[in-house]
Order: C-alpha cells, then structure tokens, then sequence
C-alpha cells in the first residue's frame, strides 16, 4: 500500500543537514539509493538533487517505521520524518556533505515503489552499464549525481550568459524554428508543409540571416541562447540539435567583439574557479596552419611546433621530397619530445595514423646515442641531422616528416601533435589556453566538384584589402584569386577547441552579389534563396557583425568531458537517434497523405 503526500512539506534537502541541525526535528523525501538490513537496525541512504542522507530506522524506538522499512528497495520514493542526530566518530563519512549526521527516523511514507532499475545507478568509470542502455533510460541514468551537477552546471552557465549579455546592452530575442535553408555548410533538416503540398520549410542550422536582419531593423545588440539543427555525420563532439549563444552587434568593430566574447567566457569560467588569461593571444589562420598544422591549435602543448624543412633538403635528390617540392607541396617536420625511445611498433601506429589524415607515408629521425632514421640510405647522415636541427630536435628527441601539399602536411602532422602530446601525456591538467584565431580564408576549393566554397558562410565579410580581389576574381575572370581572398573571420579556440566562429558581415549589397556569384549562383537562384535578404540590404543596413559560442563545447570543456552526451540532458546517438523515445520513427500513413508525402522504398 502507498501512502499519501497529504500536506507533508520538506523541511531539507538530502544534502542539506550538518553538525549546527543536531536535534532538529526535520522531513527528508526522495530515493532510497541504499537499503542495509542489520535486524533491529536498518540504514536507507536517501537520495534527492542535493545529496544523500544516511536514515536509520530502529525497531526499538519506532518500530512502525522500522517495519515498514524492510519492504523498502532501490528507487522507491519516500518521506521521512525524525531527528537529526550526530553519527558516531568511527562512522562518519567525509565523502558527502551530510556525512557527520544521520536522521533518526520516527515515521516513514511510501510514496511509490519503483521497478529494478536495469542498471546499477551508483556506478561509475568502467563499471557503468553500455550508454545505449542508459540512453534508453536516460531518466534513471539522469540521476546519477554526476550528471545532475553537470545540469546545473549547464544553467548556472546559460543564466551567466543570460545576465552578462543582458549588462552588456544586449536583447534577447526568439527567432523561428521553421524557416529557410541556412547554408552553414551541412543538410538541412526538413519539414512538409500540409497547408501548401509539395513545400518544405527547414530548420535552422543557425539563426543567421534573422540576427542580420535584427540590426538591419536597427536592434543593435541582440543575443539568444539558440537550438540549431544540423544533419550531418556525427562526431564525439557534435550532435544533430545543438546550442548556441548567437550573437549580433551593429557597428562592431573586431576590437570590440574580442573584448565581449573574452568577458563573456571570463565569467563563465569563474564558475568553475578558473580565471581565463585575458586578452586572448591573436594568431592568424595562416600563421596557426603553418606552426601548428590545425586551425584550432591546442596551445596547452608547450613547443612541438611544425618545422619547413624545404632548406634543409635543398639540393636532394630523394623523389617523394623532390615531387613533393616542384608541385607546390612541402616537406615539413615535427619534434618530439624525449622521443628517441618510440619503438618500432609505435612509429607503425603512428604511420597508419598520418595515413588516415592522406599522408602518404611517415618519415622518421631519432636522435638516440646515434641517430637513426628512415631517410637514412636515401639521404645520408648529413642531411638527417640538417633537419633534425631545423626541426628544433636535440639528443634524445624524435622528428617525424610529411611531405606533400600543404594541406595534407598540416592535417597529418597536426593529427601527430595531438595525438603524441595526450600519449606521451604532455598536455599539462587544469591549464586553460585560449586564443583567436583570425583571418580565415573566404573560400575553400572542392577538388571533388570542382568548385568554391564558403569556409565559414556566404555572408562573411572579406578584409577591406582583399575586396579588390573578389572583384578582380569574379567580374574580371581571375577566379584562382578567390583562394587568396582572407576574411574578418574569427573563432576562439581553448585548448584545441573550437568554442566559437563568427565574423563582421557584409552589409552591402553589391558585395553580398560578388559572394553568391563566386559560389557559382546565379542571379536567379540568389534571389531564389535569398531574395528577401537581399532586399533588406538596400533598406540601410549597418555595418554588423557577430559570433555563436557553442553552449554544448563550451560545457564539455567546463565539465571536463569528452562525451557531448554527458552535457545535454536528451542526447541523440552517433546514429541521430534518440533511444528513449525511439526517434527517428515511422509515421502514420494517413499523416504521409496529409503532408502529401509517398515512401520510396
Ligand atoms: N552562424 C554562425 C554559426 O552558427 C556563427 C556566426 O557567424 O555568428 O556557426
């Protein structure tokens, strides 16, 4: 039989009471985490939002409760009424806050009995049970008091947000969910519209176009704490709905977003007790490319920066270096370490690694008592050392080499960074490292279809010397500029983590034209697409510009997870798949003709 709540009221939470409530008459409810039996003494840990309590029920002194309580099992949901009383010196637990005081129950409810969870809640590290049988119970896995701290965690820091931005002059302001393709570079998510057969609208990759027009109706500081929807492969650190703080600001000069979103990120990391160096270093796009082979470089990684060896084989005649030169490639090197000591078998795992990232093969130097090296026969001791020194190696150290273009060289031997500096554990704990990076380029050349892309989005300013060439590129044929074109983009990056992108916008009209055009659309399909926008920008559109922090990021770095899953509350699977409610699911045939819709199979 389950009791009542009746107008039984809490007067603590489950971690709430101390030494100073000893004698204190209180009221506990929630789970029962932990039921011991000893006979005439049986403890129930009880579990709520806020922590755990011992309670003891004792056959002497109220032996209705205590009888009541040999029924109780994991997860039942309780309340307890009885007396806050000191634990003996032996039997206190440091571990939780409440640990120095139990509660002496006198009356005990059953407020509901629960089935066997089917999974051990109080587990963790190795012992937790498959996530995808916690996703499908991700009520009971939400629980856990991990989980719940990283929750509240994630309010704390979306209410941080809501106040600084809120100080800083800033509105919030709801834009629709059911709109327009924005192209922000993945597929779109689509919805049939019944009213009008044969229509889609799309959700929002991002609110981009509506913040623009935000300044354009003259708002001048908006921000939202946005859902996003992208349909793209899934990542560890991606997910098909995401959050993000979108942001937009009108005659923002980049001096002042820095200083906002550097402030912005100070706050929040305050929560956690970490004070963010400020201003963040600046590097641009090229420069990170070429020093750390990644644009979203770990800085905690002291050194092991990515060397051009081009001097160093000059003169040469070892073919992979030499074609690897004459068609625009490069040969460039990375230092590790204390490496001399990389087995065999390791330089093979790393050679496969460097593979997945389109090397085509790893070279190798170690400067152990002698120097050994895989370029050795092909190119001589002399030259070894040549660029072993270039590379900035010294006794004891490794360099491995890449040689090809320089994207492949930077995405191999950035891969290397990373990966030797977690293995070989230089990556020092609890240090923060953010920085800028600026300057991306506009575009980015598709061998596959042969054609330009935007490498943020279409509606991203170029830097005021690069507008020439955009013109140059598209009215005046010279399309190969288009690659050279930089732009008012900016992402900051804290420890190898992209935690935002954004840029000052084009606000002209004729430039947003060259744009599209350089993307290969035709007027037609411009004003197709975009047409209303393009409108809006010959009402008097202020210069603009913005960024949008990726709340979910931003929590995985706070929470110090590597699992996206850990800080959303109803997380979809790498298959974009929610196992709880088992979506994606199939309709009903009858919604099908509603929408106008037939399955092919
Ligand atoms: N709309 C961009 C994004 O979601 C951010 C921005 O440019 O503000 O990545």
């Amino acid at each position: 039989m389950l009791d009542n709540l009746g107008n039984l009221t809490r007067t603590h939470s489950c971690g709430a009471l101390r030494a100073s409530d000893i004698g204190k008459q209180v009221t506990l409810m929630g789970w029962v985490a932990k039921r011991r039996d000893f006979g005439d003494l049986t403890f129930v840990d009880l579990r709520d939002r806020d922590g755990l309590t011992q309670v003891v029920f004792n056959a002497t002194d109220a032996a209705a409760a205590h009888s009541k309580a040999k029924d109780l099992r994991g997860e039942y949901v309780i309340a307890v009424t009885g007396e806050v009383v000191t634990r003996d010196e032996n039997t206190r637990n440091p571990k939780i806050a409440t640990g120095d005081v139990e509660v002496h129950a006198r009356e005990l409810l059953v407020l509901n009995d629960a089935r066997t969870p089917p999974f051990q809640l109080d587990a963790s590290g190795d012992a937790l049970a498959s996530e995808d049988l916690r996703l499908k119970y991700r009520y009971l896995d939400l629980r856990r008091p991990h989980l719940q701290e990283i929750m509240r965690l994630r309010h704390r820091v979306t209410a941080e947000i809501r106040n600084y931005m809120t100080e800083q002059g800033f509105t919030e302001i709801e834009t629709p969910i059911l709109i327009k393709s924005t192209p922000e570079g993945a597929r779109d998510y689509i919805v049939p519209s019944r009213v009008q057969p044969g229509k889609f609208f799309a959700l929002p990759q991002s609110p981009q176009l509506f913040k623009q027009l935000c300044m354009i109706a003259g708002f001048d500081k908006y921000f939202q704490i946005a859902h996003c929807f992208r349909d793209e492969d899934l990542r560890a650190d991606r997910q098909p709905e995401f959050t993000q703080l979108d942001v937009e600001m009108s005659f923002a000069t980049l001096e002042q977003i820095y200083t906002l979103i550097e402030g912005m990120f100070a706050r929040v990391f305050k929560l956690i007790n970490v004070n963010l160096p400020l201003p963040f270093p600046r590097l641009t796009f090229a420069e990170v490319m070429s020093r750390f082979g990644s644009d979203k470089p770990d800085l905690r990684i002291k050194g092991m920066e990515l060397k051009d060896l081009s001097n160093a084989i000059a003169g040469t005649e070892f073919a992979p270096f030499v074609s690897a030169m004459s068609s625009g490639g490069q040969v460039k090197g990375l230092a590790v370490p204390n490496g001399a000591g990389l087995s065999r078998k390791v330089l093979d795992d790393l050679q496969e690694f460097a593979k997945r990232y389109g090397a085509t093969a790893l070279a190798w130097i170690k400067l152990g008592d002698e120097v050994s090296s895989s370029l050795l026969k092909a190119l001589g001791p002399d030259v070894v050392s040549r660029m072993a020194e270039v590379a900035g190696a010294a006794k004891g150290d490794a360099v491995l080499l890449v040689s090809g273009k320089p994207k492949v060289v930077a995405a191999s031997l950035g891969a290397l960074r990373n990966d030797i500096a977690k293995r070989e554990k230089l990556i020092p704990e609890g240090v923060y490292s953010p920085l800028w990076v600026t300057e991306f380029p506009m575009f980015e050349f598709h061998e596959e279809d042969g054609r330009y892309y935007s490498m943020h989005h279409p509606f991203t300013s170029p830097v005021d010397e690069d507008l020439e060439l955009l013109h140059r590129a598209v009215d005046g044929g010279e399309t190969e500029l288009l690659s050279q074109i930089r732009t008012k983009a900016y992402d900051p990056v804290i420890n190898g983590v992209e935690m935002a992108s954004g840029s000052i916008r084009i606000h002209r009209r004729d430039v947003q034209r060259l744009v599209f055009k350089a993307l290969g659309m035709t007027t037609e399909e411009a004003r197709q697409r975009f047409g209303f926008f393009l409108d809006a920008l010959e009402y008097g559109t202020p210069p603009h510009g913005g960024i949008a922090p990726g709340i979910d990021r931003l929590m995985m770095v706070l929470a110090g997870t590597d699992n996206m899953r850990d800080v959303i509350a109803y997380p979809k699977t790498a298959s974009a798949a929610d196992l709880m409610i088992d979506a994606p699911g199939e309709v009903d045939p009858k919604q099908l003709d509603e929408l106008h819709l037939r399955i092919v199979e």
